[in-house]
């Protein structure tokens, strides 16, 4: 990718910190919407240890850019802002951040994200449905809330720590969540839409987070991890004839709210997904 504005003394830096940070594609579509709008900012991946955190972020903030809050510093940036949106607030994760008069402000725009990819993988809001989130981490939180405030009729949480899929449950789930203890107690439960928020997945050789071949029954699966070609839960899941994608369109729509509170503007989700499109053509 060819970067077409100089980077200057007045260049915006944005980061994305977290660890690991070599698998984003953040840096791709991020610096690509910025050249589209011809805006003078660079985004960079940054590896960042727990214990520099919070000092990145409020260094990088008061220069004049900010960032996004990746794995598995999400819910350590929620404490971090001084100003955290309500989705901060209710999911207790921050994935984005930026300095507005000498505060810190953030927000987790994983949950307008999961909400706009999961219309355009379904064409529509998921009002009534059953649904089966697997993982209880940051990711899990946004998808919840997602979920919940898309009209989903009930929501299952199955997660390899079970005290960590309650607490996800007792901050935000009421009564249309309930938690699936053990993998073999999934077995045959039905669903109208499955949600991937593990990381298995992120590293090939991985296992898979469920088994696509009748393990549970659902017509439709959203896999919030992406890797440059396709998951292998992606992969095996169309291969049983179920509805699936990975976590591609999230990523750009969660990018595109992102951008907006960076730069003011509606961030040119086309331009960011043509750049993904095109990364993983090259990839295949
Ligand atoms: P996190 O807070 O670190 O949570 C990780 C989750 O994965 C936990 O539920 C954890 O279970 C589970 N897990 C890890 N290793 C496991 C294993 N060996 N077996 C079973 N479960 C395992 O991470 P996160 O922030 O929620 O992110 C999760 C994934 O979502 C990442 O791959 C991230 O890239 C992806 N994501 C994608 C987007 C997007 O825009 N597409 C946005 C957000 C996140 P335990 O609680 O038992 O450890």
């Amino acid at each position: 990718m060819t970067r077409h504005l100089p980077v200057t003394t007045s260049t915006r830096t944005l980061a994305l910190l977290g660890d690991p940070v070599s698998h984003s594609l953040s840096p791709i579509i991020q610096n690509a919407a910025m050249m589209a709008r011809e805006l003078d900012g660079v985004y960079v991946a940054l590896r960042v240890g727990s214990e520099d955190l919070a000092g990145l972020m409020r260094g990088l903030a008061a220069a004049g850019g900010g960032g996004n809050v990746t794995l598995p510093h999400k819910e350590r940036a929620a404490a971090v802002v001084d100003r955290p949106s309500e989705a901060v607030r209710r999911t207790g994760a921050c994935n984005t951040f930026w300095m507005e008069d000498g505060e810190l402000h953030g927000d987790n725009t994983d949950v307008e994200g999961l909400k706009r990819a999961i219309h355009t993988h379904l064409a529509g809001p998921i009002q009534g449905a059953r649904v089966l989130i697997l993982g209880a981490g940051g990711a899990a939180r946004a998808a919840l809330a997602a979920v919940l405030d898309d009209g989903a009729a009930e929501v299952e949480i199955h997660n390899r720590t079970v005290e960590r899929a309650r607490a996800v449950a007792r901050r935000m789930g009421g009564a249309r969540t309930r938690i699936v203890e053990s993998r073999a107690e999934l077995q045959g439960r039905t669903y109208d839409l499955v949600l991937n928020t593990t990381r298995l997945g992120l590293e090939a050789e991985d296992p898979l987070p469920l088994d696509p071949a009748g393990e549970v029954e659902a017509p439709a699966l959203l896999d919030l991890v992406y890797t440059p070609g396709e998951t292998e839960l992606v992969r095996r899941a169309r291969a049983e004839g179920i509805h699936a994608m990975d976590g591609g369109e999230m990523l750009v729509q969660q990018g595109g709210v992102a951008f907006e509170r960076w730069w003011g503007v509606p961030g040119p989700v086309d331009v960011m997904r043509e750049e993904l499109d095109r990364l993983r053509r090259r990839a295949r």
